[in-house]
Formats: C-alpha cells, structure tokens, sequence
C-alpha cells in the first residue's frame, strides 16, 4: 500500500524534471483516462506574437495616427493583442495622455487619450457599439478604433502558431486522446485556419470568456469522460478551474491562470501535454503492478 504513494510521488517527480508542474496525484491519475482535450488558441497553440501586417485608416487618419491611438488606447492592457500593438508602435507610452481605461473582455479596450474617447476591438465590439465597419479582405485578427463614436479604421494583425503545436495535437491522438477541440474568442476565418493547418477535431470561435465555460460544461456532461482545458489563463481562468483538468501555460499564462489550473507547463509547449499523459499512464501502470506484486 505504501508503495502507491511513493509511485505517485515519483511520477510527479519525473513530470517537473521535464518542466512540468503537477499539483497533485489526483490529476496525474486523471490524466491518465482524459479523452477530450480543449485547448484556447491564442497564446497556447500559438504564441500570442502578433504581428502588424496592415493598417487601413479611414476619415482622414494617417496610418502612423491610427497605430499611435490604437497603441495608446491598450497601453494599460496586458493582452497579446495590446502588447503586439504597443511594439510595433515602438515609442515610449506618456501614461498622463491616457485616462478612465477600461477593458472588455472578448470585446476589446476602451479609454480617453488626449482627451478623446477612443475604443479598439473585434467586429463584436463594433456591433455593440453600433458602429458600421470596414471588412477586411486579408486574413487576420482586426482590431477596429473608434474615435469619439466615429468609425476610424482598422489594423490587421496576425499571430503564427507555435512551432510544436501541429506535434503537439497528433501526440494527444497517440497518447489516446479521442478528441481535441479548439475554442477561441477570435473571428471564425482565423480560428478555422489555425484549426485546420494544426488538426483539431472541432473548432468553436468568436466566443466570450463565459462561453467557453459553457463549451466545457456540454462536453463534461455529454461525454461523462475526462475534459482536460489547456489556455494561458488571458480570459480563461473560469474554464481553468471548471475543466476536470486545467493546464495552464506557466511562462505567459496570468498568475490567475496558475493559481487556478491544476497542472502548469512551465517552458508553454503543448507538445509536454502528451508527455504528462505518457507519465500519467507509467505511473498508473507501475502502481497497478506493485500492487499485484
Ligand atoms: P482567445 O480565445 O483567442 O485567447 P480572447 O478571449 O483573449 O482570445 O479574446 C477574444 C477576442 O477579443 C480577440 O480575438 C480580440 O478580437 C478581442 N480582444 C480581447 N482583448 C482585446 C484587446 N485588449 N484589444 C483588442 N481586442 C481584444
Ligand atoms: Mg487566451
């Protein structure tokens, strides 16, 4: 019977030699017969580096004018999108230009900078705004800018997958993963490029942080299986704690995002998802066997 503590324990052991941190013999058990795995796109299957690859202003903005607003409208935010503007901006943010910032969460930023009211976000934010936007005809992540309640234009950017994410998703399908699903707040062109370059099952987009608990919950309760949910915590903590299993990107992912997930990949590879279960799965056999010994 002691031995049965001791093979978790070294399994455990074995998991953080390889960068991963997992909090208890629970989930490493749990991980063992996991069988749907839902992973969040951005920052966790690709690197949350966007970069800007078209500008499009309207009404009379230059395009060094739209960067600057969109760039100084995120300077409180920490999401990938705000930190990839701020770079390509690539001067110092005078913090004093910016005031009442304000973020809405699968939506996009709102604040006063230089005493406008400028907001930067999705086609949802735009909606909700009731602002008539431009369609993009490339394909990208769009950020629009409003500028006192008139449309301003939008900038395009988009982010590149992680180099072992496509590795990653066909190791859960070795390691007897059924079924990987990938849920996102992005627009549906991006996330089903991602989603099919990569070869995920199902890919489900353009949802707010709350549907993706919602997502989650169909799955646990259709299936009665294992769900594992793998994001980096930027709007998807409430999913970390609700899944069976949260995995959390332990390099980019939020402290939220630790503190909620149950198993955290310090480097953020996806691809040590797979190595956890095949640890999970030796450990399990290697406890099943010193008990028939
Ligand atoms: P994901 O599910 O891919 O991790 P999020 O839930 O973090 O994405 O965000 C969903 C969408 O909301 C983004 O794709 C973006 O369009 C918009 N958004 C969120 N935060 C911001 C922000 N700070 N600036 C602009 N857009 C944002
Ligand atoms: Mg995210």
């Amino acid at each position: 019977v002691i031995s049965i503590p001791l093979s978790f324990f070294g399994g455990i052991g074995g998991a953080s030699a390889k960068g991963i941190l997992v909090k208890g013999s629970n989930y490493l058990e749990a991980l063992s017969y996991t069988k749907y795995v839902v992973c969040d796109k951005t920052g966790t299957l690709t690197k949350g580096v966007f970069q800007v690859t078209e500008i499009h202003p309207e009404g009379g903005m230059s395009e060094a004018d739209l960067l600057e607003k969109a760039a100084l409208v995120e300077s409180y935010s920490n999401h990938p999108i705000s930190k990839s503007l701020k770079e390509a901006y690539g001067k110092e943010i005078d913090n004093n230009r910016v005031t009442d910032a304000k973020e809405i969460s699968g939506h996009g930023v709102s604040a006063v900078v230089d005493g406008h009211e400028v907001a930067a976000g999705n086609v949802k934010l735009m909606k909700q705004m009731n602002i008539q936007a431009a369609v993009p005809t490339s394909v990208g992540t769009e950020i629009h800018v409003v500028v006192d309640g008139k449309y301003a234009g939008y900038i395009l950017i988009s982010d590149v997958v992680k180099p072992n994410a496509k590795e990653a998703i066909s190791g859960l399908k070795a390691a007897g993963v059924e079924k990987v699903v990938m849920l996102t707040g992005d627009a549906k062109k991006v996330a089903d490029a991602v989603g099919s370059e990569l070869g995920v099952d199902e890919v489900r987009s353009e949802l707010l942080p709350g549907d993706k608990v919602d997502e989650v919950e169909k799955l646990i309760a259709a299936k009665g299986e294992k769900v594992a949910f793998v994001g980096d915590g930027i709007n998807d903590a409430p999913v970390l704690s609700r899944a069976d299993i949260g995995i959390a990107m332990g390099a980019l992912g939020s402290d939220a995002a630790i503190e909620a997930a149950d198993i955290v990949l310090m480097d953020d590879d996806p691809a040590k998802i797979a190595t956890a279960m095949k640890i999970s799965k030796k450990t399990l056999r290697i406890v099943h066997q010193n008990i028939v010994f």
